[in-house]
């Protein structure tokens, strides 16, 4: 084969809501690509966290290969945590489809910054710090971006901080929907410039309403609300479709895929791992460290996402007076470092010997096996990374992974005066929804057989693409090239 390929990615995608979104009229183009082509479950990497799953997909490659799991990652050495960037991924599939000849376009897809020298544009996504920054490639392309979408954010903190998303209820989907307007706009900018071999734009607005959203869309949760859910489809993700339609008629002939990331369940409650080792004395804290100066409270109300989170530390104490990190911990009697916030809890064996290494790990395990929530227990397994991850970056990973049960998220990061567990509700923790693993694909285009039920990894897109595009793959991928042609059969 050798066509072109449009990528479309959105975060946190699920059939749990796009099929009912299908089925009540409102995503007309969704439905005519997967009805007429492949499509199915795209499991997520282990963990199912944004930059690890973006990651993966831009190499096929498995997290211990890019060394990426999460939004940071922590130095043994230095014990300080380093915001992870596109310079940890090594090669990509946009840098081997440029290398093979092929013109290249990419639109603000996670771990894409800082931008790379491609054979064609890109305009980065998630970790971006601001549209101040050098955010595209070739650099000027940043001007006319700028000139042509007024207003453009990378991500517009501005609509999550405009009061809470549950008492602007429709204000706040008409934020998002003009978000994933403005988003198409950019591609519009990119894709008018010349005819690409393969270009992805991404959509991240989809994983920011349904973490907020998820408790009323959801009818296993108690939140449910028939009226609310029909408002999320009818202004998100009609709006969301219409934005599919356009980026599809944009680009002409050619093959289309639809990922996502991950996909999407219940979230109740926060299990706050960190706070767990402290008391059993995994981990020694400064706990006056941990105060937070008066006017950073204030920052968190405007903050509720707390997506200050992605500003560098270096720049919050500056601007804050907060404490490094590395300087909460009493080092000497800590066994453990623990980090995490988004559904795994990732923990860091300390001890030099060995053996004394694996009886922490052993205790941990066995005491967090039996960690109970009223009858309910909080932690479906503890892995070792080297049951979860392969590859010449295993040195960079958490020793163990914690994965909580369904329901639970692990907080591995301490939290000062708080409990062991943190109920989400709609006041002041916006995470109705976590991550599951399972997420969206389809593939519609010519040699694609009508399937619906394909299985497959995030870590195959790549080689499939590749494939599609008539490039070898190279062999240093996890994945594989899914078999669209016969169907797997
Ligand atoms: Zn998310």
């Amino acid at each position: 084969m050798k066509g072109r390929v449009l990528i479309i990615g959105i975060d946190g995608g699920t059939w749990k809501v796009l099929d009912r979104a299908i089925e009540a009229g409102y995503m007309p183009n969704l439905k005519n690509l997967k009805e007429s082509g492949a499509a199915g479950i795209l499991e997520s990497t282990m963990p199912a966290i944004t930059p690890a799953a973006w990651g993966s997909f831009q190499t096929g490659k498995n997290p211990g290969r890019t060394g990426v799991f999460d939004f940071t990652r922590w130095d043994r050495e230095t014990k300080e945590r380093k915001i992870v960037s596109s310079r940890d991924l090594g090669r990509t599939v946009w840098d081997i489809a440029g290398k093979a000849g092929r013109k290249v376009g990419v639109v603000n897809v996670p771990m894409t910054y800082p931008p790379k020298e491609i054979n064609g544009y890109m305009v980065t996504g998630v970790l971006t710090p601001d549209t101040n920054s050098k955010f595209t490639h070739p650099e000027g392309l940043r001007k006319e971006i700028l000139k042509q979408v007024p207003g453009y954010h990378v991500f517009n903190l501005q609509n999550v901080r405009n009061g809470s998303p549950h008492e602007r209820f429709e204000a706040f989907l008409d934020d998002m929907a003009a978000i994933i307007e403005a988003r198409t706009e950019v591609a519009r900018v990119v894709l008018e410039k010349e005819k690409l071999d393969l270009f992805m734009v991404h959509y991240f607005a989809s994983d920011v309403v349904q973490h907020v959203m998820w408790g009323y869309i959801d009818p296993d949760c108690p939140h449910y609300d028939v009226v609310k859910a029909e408002l999320v489809l009818s202004r998100f993700y009609s709006a969301l479709d219409r934005e599919i339609g356009k980026i599809v008629d944009l680009f002409g002939q050619g093959a289309v895929f639809i990922v996502s990331d991950h996909g999407f369940q219940r979230h109740e409650k926060r299990f706050n791992l960190g706070n767990w080792l402290v008391e059993k004395g995994f981990m020694e804290v400064d706990e006056e460290a941990f105060e937070i100066p008066k006017h950073v409270e204030g920052i968190r109300k405007v903050d509720p996402l707390n997506l200050r989170r992605f500003i560098p530390h270096g720049v919050r104490k500056k601007v804050a007076g907060e404490k490094d990190e590395k300087d909460r911990y009493e080092w000497e009697g800590s066994k453990v470092y623990s980090m995490g916030r988004s559904g795994e809890g990732f923990i860091y064996l300390l001890e030099d010997d060995d053996k004394c290494r694996m009886a922490t790990a052993r205790r941990i395990k066995e005491g967090l096996e039996q960690v109970s929530d009223g009858d309910r227990l909080v932690v479906s397994s503890v892995l070792t990374k080297e049951e979860v991850f392969s590859g010449n970056r295993l040195g960079w990973m958490p020793d163990l992974i914690v994965v909580p049960a369904a329901g639970y998220t692990c907080t591995g990061f301490y939290q000062h005066e708080m409990d062991r567990f943190h109920i989400v509700n709609t006041e002041d923790d916006f995470h109705m929804g976590r991550h599951h693993r399972d997420g969206i694909l389809v593939a519609n285009g010519k040699g694609i057989a009508p399937v619906q039920d394909l299985r497959t990894s995030i870590m195959d897109i790549a080689p499939t693409v590749l494939a599609y595009l008539g490039i070898d793959i190279p062999g240093d991928m996890d994945g594989k090239e899914i078999d669209l042609a016969g169907g797997g059969s």
